[in-house]
């Protein structure tokens, strides 16, 4: 059976059983629902949802703080909350299911699944390690589109990666694997100081245009925003969280505008090296016992070059 032939998201927002044939559609809702409502929904390339806050590796610089942060499993319920406000509010072209390690979820179709009767996005990526994917369950193959598998050099796979061609084909899913042999550091608990250099970092911030992620009930503008004040909390530092609360807020529209096209840096953005972060080769920290001073702060890419206005 192909995937869309077992569901097919009806005009009301609910899942209805049913038939489409043919290949699926590009879209995850009839056009003429993203036409009516397309001129009053903020519209963003990528949205970014944790449905898990633990992960299987322990990385080195986790842009997600895993490992930093207390372990936490986001019920289905909480995540659909988020998901049918943010999507009164926006349309995105692909939303990112990503964790910690999403394929650790227990209730990752049933995610999916409702995910996709909100109509909020075009596509549906999964974000996985790839430890597991040799466990993936047809049901969640069945409802993303694409795949993107951070591969690291020191970790373990207990699969062939031609087990992707397979997949590719019988699931009608594409796989692209992402060699992350390298991270970047940005994360900071020391503050910087200069407020020349804060606003250089932001302006030049591709995360800030790519990486908006929703996380316990608030739209932010970056990954890095969303975690900040959780992060820094394990540095004993408190920081005012940036993001904006999509619940009860009258004014939740200019306030998401504001906070996407604003030119003032996010409070994240003062313990944040944003693009400049220097690279390091990439570490999984799993077998180790957490230090955290080994966690805390790395300096600029040594490459970069800044005059004395901003040092
Ligand atoms: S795989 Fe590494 S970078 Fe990705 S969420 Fe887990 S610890 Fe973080
Ligand atoms: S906190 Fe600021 S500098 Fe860091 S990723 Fe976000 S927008 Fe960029």
């Amino acid at each position: 059976m192909n995937k869309w032939d077992r569901y097919r998201i009806s005009t009301n927002n609910g899942i209805e059983k049913g038939k489409i044939h043919g290949k699926k559609p590009q879209q995850s809702a009839p056009k003429s629902h993203i036409q009516t409502f397309a001129n009053s929904l903020v519209q963003l390339s990528a949205l970014e949802i944790n449905v898990t806050e633990h992960c299987n590796l322990q990385c080195k610089g986790c842009d997600h703080a895993m490992g930093i942060i207390p372990k936490r499993k986001i019920a289905l319920s909480a995540i659909l909350t988020d998901i049918r406000k943010a999507a009164k509010i926006m349309h995105v072209r692909t939303i990112r299911i990503i964790g910690g390690e999403p394929l650790l979820h227990p209730e990752l179709p049933d995610i999916l699944r409702d995910i996709k009767s909100t109509a909020i996005a075009d596509s549906l990526e999964l974000w996985t390690n790839g430890k597991l994917l040799n466990e993936i369950s047809q049901d969640t193959l069945d409802y993303v589109d694409g795949v993107i598998i951070s591969k690291y050099p020191k970790v373990n796979y207990n699969w062939d990666f031609s087990l992707l061609n397979e997949y590719a084909n019988k699931y009608n899913v594409w796989f692209h694997v992402r060699n992350c042999n390298h991270f970047a550091w940005n994360s900071l608990s020391d503050k910087i100081s200069n407020p020349a250099l804060v606003k250089m970092l932001h302006a030049n911030c591709r995360e800030a245009a790519t990486c908006h992620t929703l996380r316990k009930g608030k739209f932010y503008k970056c990954v890095q925003a969303a975690f900040a004040s959780d992060r820094l909390l394990a540095a004993e530092v408190e920081i005012l969280d940036d993001g904006v609360q999509l619940h009860n807020n009258p004014s939740i529209n200019e306030e998401i505008e504001s906070h996407l096209w604003s030119n003032v840096p996010l409070q994240a953005c003062y313990y944040c090296l944003g693009e400049f972060g220097a690279y390091f080769p990439h570490e999984n920290w799993s077998d180790k016992s957490f230090v955290s001073s080994e966690h805390a702060n790395a300096g600029f890419d040594p490459q970069l070059i800044l005059p004395d206005s901003l040092i």
